[in-house]
């Protein structure tokens, strides 16, 4: 995930994803180290918590440092801790599963659906104990997971829920903004997501208690009215004046954004139709009624494909495309190894490939990128 840097910038390598900065973005920055406020106060701050959230239609916005630490002051300010468990997605981003880790609770994983990819509802209230708190939904490449039906899980059981929305900014399902259910929300600004503050994130959520506690929390436990006063341990999740300057000028940009991912990925699917018929490649669904932001463009390569996934991508690779596979189930991985049904998830992992979904992408490299796939088919 955090391979922008050894990207070869001056080659000719088509990148996974790279941010779209310019004027807008340089001016904004200019004036908050002009200002002198470069640090954690100044007016972009505050600015950039109330445009976001209302972006979202959330009352309140708590940015952070970054959005694994969105989600770990998110789940400290419900309390979450020492022997409680979180039922997460496998197939995520290992952030997810950290951040809940570091309070001390155990995540407990659940395989996806392949309506979305996300997190499966069926297999959730399966796993649900009284040592359950929270359940974290991750909308998964920008693509909204069925989320009425697991805030319906969590209110039969009532558990909080703390969208992991870092991959879905701007997206909706029937109508309401991603990120604006559940008890918090998480979103991260890191260089390749929808939009970038460079590193960042930020909490969202309609709770002024809640928004408060975060707001202390993020400051080392600091009380609000008296000055080095800490009545509670808590961490420096702050973001910089510069950092919310990045992301005001980016909001601005959103919607350009959005429009250009949604291009890139219609043209992705009129080009690669003909593999989909051969059954040699299957395409990323979108549940009915969900707005998709197509953070990365995902195909699932398939037996008739005629070679690997991985060979696949080391032929793209060689032809000047970068890709990645899917997330690897976290499952699978050493720091939590679990035995269970996860099959939907791990098949997934293994078919999947993430493809060059910049809002940088033109149409005639979608189409390099579509002729050399088709000319891979065995
Ligand atoms: C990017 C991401 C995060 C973490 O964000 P950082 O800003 O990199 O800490 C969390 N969850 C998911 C699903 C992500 O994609």
């Amino acid at each position: 995930m955090k391979q922008y840097c050894s990207m070869n910038v001056k080659s000719k390598i088509i990148p996974i994803a790279e941010p779209l900065l310019g004027k807008e973005e340089l001016h904004a920055v200019l004036t908050a180290v002009k200002s002198g406020w470069v640090s954690s106060k100044g007016a972009f701050i505050c600015e950039f918590e109330k445009r976001f959230s209302a972006y979202c239609c959330r009352k309140y916005g708590i940015v952070t440092s970054n959005g694994t630490a969105a989600l770990h002051l998110a789940l400290t300010a419900l309390g979450i801790g020492h022997g409680d468990e979180v039922i997460v997605p496998t197939l995520t981003f290992i952030a997810t599963a950290n951040a809940v880790r570091y309070t001390g609770a155990k995540p407990v994983f659940v395989d996806s659906e392949s309506f979305s990819w996300g997190m499966d509802p069926r297999k959730v209230e399966a796993v649900i104990t009284k040592r359950t708190k929270a359940i974290i939904p991750v909308h998964l490449y920008g693509y909204p997971c069925m989320i009425d039906e697991i805030l319906k899980i969590a209110r039969k059981h009532k558990l909080h829920i703390v969208e992991d929305a870092a991959e879905a900014h701007g997206a909706e399902y029937k109508g309401k903004k991603i990120g604006s259910f559940g008890s918090i929300s998480c979103f991260s600004f890191y260089a390749n997501k929808v939009i970038t503050t460079g590193e960042g994130g930020i909490c969202l959520t309609d709770d002024y208690k809640l928004a408060q506690r975060m707001r202390i929390l993020r400051d080392h436990g600091m009380n609000l009215k008296k000055k080095y006063w800490f009545d509670m341990i808590g961490f420096n999740y702050r973001m910089t004046n510069m950092q919310a300057a990045l992301g005001v000028a980016q909001l601005r940009r959103i919607g350009d954004f959005i429009r250009k991912k949604q291009e890139i990925k219609q043209v992705y699917n009129d080009l690669l139709q003909p593999l989909c018929r051969k059954g040699a490649i299957a395409l990323h669904p979108e549940l009915p009624l969900a707005k998709c932001v197509f953070w990365m463009y995902c195909i699932l390569i398939e037996k008739k494909f005629g070679i690997t996934r991985n060979k696949v991508m080391e032929k793209l690779n060689k032809a000047g495309i970068e890709t990645r596979p899917l997330f690897y189930p976290i499952h699978t991985m050493k720091p939590y190894k679990t035995n269970g049904d996860f099959s939907i998830a791990e098949e997934l992992a293994h078919k999947g490939i993430n493809l060059p979904s910049s809002t940088t992408l033109t149409v005639s490299k979608i189409r390099y990128i579509a002729k050399v796939l088709k000319s891979l088919v065995k």
